[in-house]
């Protein structure tokens, strides 16, 4: 079967669907291992996975509609002669999961028997909980998830909250890769929305360098796999960021002027979404200007 996907790819003809993606563009397939494989799909160049194991096929990420989800599963299909039938989604972004209603059907919760065409899909339930329209699926995860492919593993870990409260990492380690969603991104800088927790991220980042012992590729939402280096230099950017916003604010500096004051690691335009919030998300924490305290409060 691998043989048959390398002749595929050497002759162009996996690339060569003739599915549209929604922009009319066809699904490529790229070899990452001889058992993992990437595409990237507009809008957004988002990347999704597959990983082939003996008995199942894993998709992670969906793309952004529900053609590209069905369109990511008859490219599968077409090259290995079965359809995925394992999706585990990163997160709740629709560049992620905006596909997934076309593996499952549009099944709404408590309709009763599961996933259609025995498609079984593991997501955060955070991530679930912020879908307007969710389908029912069978792994609704809170922390961990093991899923056996057929000679090979996909271990599905939450690492905490970071760019939101429900990212799901995917390691498959006997490739010695493991996929990290938008947590860290290189392609621009990265995203944050109304569910990032700014003050755990970086600690999320860390658990994934720890769970993986820093090794083996690691394959981002947006942009090039990169190697465990790329993730500690996110993970120490976002701690700057933090650090640099708490500091501000402990010497008294009216958040306005906070981004005025210091070199950043980021574009301005995201320092200028993003202090605020971080200020926000300190100031619930209790972190307020020290140096007007009397001694006795300190
Ligand atoms: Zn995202």
């Amino acid at each position: 079967m691998l043989a048959t996907m390398e002749r595929l790819a050497a002759t162009d003809q996996f690339a060569g669907t003739g599915i549209s993606s929604g922009d009319d563009a066809a699904i490529v397939w790229s070899p990452l291992t001889a058992r993992v494989w990437t595409t990237r799909l507009e809008p957004c160049a988002v990347t999704c996975g597959l990983v082939i194991g003996e008995d199942h096929l894993l998709l992670i990420d969906t793309g952004s509609t529900p053609q590209q989800g069905a369109a990511l599963s008859m490219a599968a299909a077409r090259a290995l002669g079965r359809p995925v039938d394992r999706v585990v989604v990163t997160h709740h972004h629709d560049d992620h999961c905006g596909g997934l209603a076309g593996l499952v059907g549009a099944k709404k919760p408590g309709a009763g028997e599961g996933d259609a065409d025995g498609v079984q899909v593991w997501m955060h339930r955070a991530a679930l909980a912020r879908l307007a329209d969710a389908p029912a699926i069978a792994h609704p995860t809170s922390l961990l998830a093991y899923i056996d492919l057929g000679g090979l593993a996909a271990e599905v870990v939450y690492p905490g909250a970071g760019h939101t409260d429900g990212d799901l990492v995917i390691r498959i380690p006997e490739e010695e890769v493991t996929f990290v969603g938008d947590l860290v991104e290189t392609s621009g800088d990265p995203q944050a929305d109304e569910s990032t927790d700014f003050w755990n991220w970086p600690s999320a980042i860390s658990s994934v360098i720890s769970a993986t012992d820093g090794k083996g590729r690691y394959i981002l939402g947006h942009g090039d796999p990169v190697d465990g280096h790329a993730l500690m230099d996110q993970n120490a950017r976002i701690s700057q960021c933090v650090d640099q916003v708490r500091e501000e604010m402990e010497a008294g500096t009216p958040v306005e002027k906070i981004q005025s004051s210091r070199e950043w690691p980021f574009s301005p335009e995201t320092m200028a979404d993003w202090i605020p919030r971080i200020a926000d998300q300190l100031a619930a924490r209790g972190i307020t200007r020290k140096n007007l305290l009397p001694l006795s409060k300190r």
